[in-house]
């Protein structure tokens, strides 16, 4: 499921956000910071959901949670949409249902048959076991080598008939290659949505902000949409063309202040908080 029709009527109450460029302040912006308060108190009073969606593994998260001091969330959506976590008593657990929602549309494979199935692919190699999830097998290799290996790997799924992919990209702090094989079609969206649905809320009291590519899919499925104003070049627009062909246009809110105080203004503005 990719886009669902939502109900204008029925009044926004969990934000599900981004983290990077998005909910965590920008560097020396005090504004970010304020409002990142701001934020924090709304949740904490208000007892309402707040959804991390990010593509951080789920250690990263926690470090980011700790150094920029965010609200702690009810939910983490994280690693690229292969696992998600629910805040149990002050900790996370593995989110089981989706687990086995996984298992189930993977035809229940374990990950030691991709690894065997990709092993005889030179340049590719394991990141270390942080990286890995039960549903996302992660490699690393050569940064020229990415492309080249992207096709090798998904030809390999396909010649063994294994239900699932490769994505790779290049790492621009490290120049480093990555490569996720997961099962297919799953991204940070699908688990947003599969878990909207099965939460304890709906996807029509959804706010998602977000701010780059990797938001874009989650952006249009149909929750109220908040891109804020350091979101990459072009995407604003590219999010409310799609919403306006849909007849959805009043989901859109493209933010005038950026990261953590756009995600403040579009809260405010979609009436989460007042
Ligand atoms: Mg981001």
């Amino acid at each position: 499921m990719n886009h669902f029709n939502p109900e204008c009527s029925i009044a926004p109450r969990v934000l599900a956000t981004d983290l990077d460029g998005t909910l965590i302040p920008l560097p020396e912006t005090e504004a970010n910071r304020t409002d990142l308060q701001c934020l924090a108190d709304h949740f904490a009073e208000s007892q309402a959901p707040l959804v991390f969606a990010t593509g951080r593994h789920f250690e990263s998260v926690l470090d980011a949670i700790e150094q920029y001091n965010l609200p702690t969330p009810e939910w983490v959506v994280c690693d690229v949409g292969s696992a998600i976590y629910q805040r149990v008593g002050s900790g996370f657990q593995v989110f089981e249902k989706y687990e086995s929602h996984l298992a189930e549309t993977s035809g229940g494979l374990e990950r030691t048959r991709i690894e065997k199935t990709l092993s005889t692919l030179d340049g590719l190699e394991l990141q270390s076991p942080a990286h890995q999830q039960r549903f996302k097998i992660s490699y690393q290799s050569n940064s020229d080598s990415v492309v080249r290996l992207v096709d090798q790997v998904n030809e390999q799924l396909r010649t063994a008939r294994l239900p699932y992919e490769c994505m790779g990209s290049v790492d621009p702090f490290s120049n480093c290659g990555l490569l996720d094989v997961m099962p297919a079609g799953v991204s940070k969206a699908y688990a947003l949505i599969w878990l909207s649905t099965h939460a304890d809320f709906s996807p029509d009291e959804v706010i998602y902000s977000g701010d780059s590519g990797n938001d874009y899919a989650a952006l249009v499925s149909g929750f109220r949409a908040i891109v804020v104003a350091n979101g990459s070049e072009g995407l604003a627009e590219k999010v409310r063309a799609q919403l306006v062909s849909r007849g959805i246009s009043d989901r859109f809110y493209l933010a005038v202040n950026p990261a953590t105080s756009g995600v403040l203004e579009g809260c405010r503005h979609f009436g989460l908080i007042s």
